[in-house]
């Protein structure tokens, strides 16, 4: 095996960056552009999926937590722990 002494710097994981967000679903840890973020928009749910929506919002990782938040949305993301 030949060790390549190249130049090229070795990213660490730091390097990138990536925020963490958990999914509200089922809690499971993911990066942020893994998961859907939903806002509220004028009391009703939506898509935020440019993630960049300044309002309050949660992020779940499919669309099947997401059906098991719906009902409750909007108290989830008023209460907003975490
Ligand atoms: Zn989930």
């Amino acid at each position: 095996m030949v060790t390549a002494q190249s130049h090229t710097p070795i990213r660490s994981r730091e390097g990138r960056h990536t925020p963490i967000r958990s999914c509200k679903g089922c809690r499971k840890k993911q990066a942020k552009g893994q998961l859907q973020r939903w806002v509220l928009q004028d009391g009703q749910p939506a898509l935020d999926e440019k993630q960049n929506i300044s309002s309050r919002g949660v992020y779940v990782c499919s669309d099947s937590c997401y059906n098991s938040i719906k009902g409750h949305l909007p108290q989830i993301i008023n209460r907003r722990r975490s």
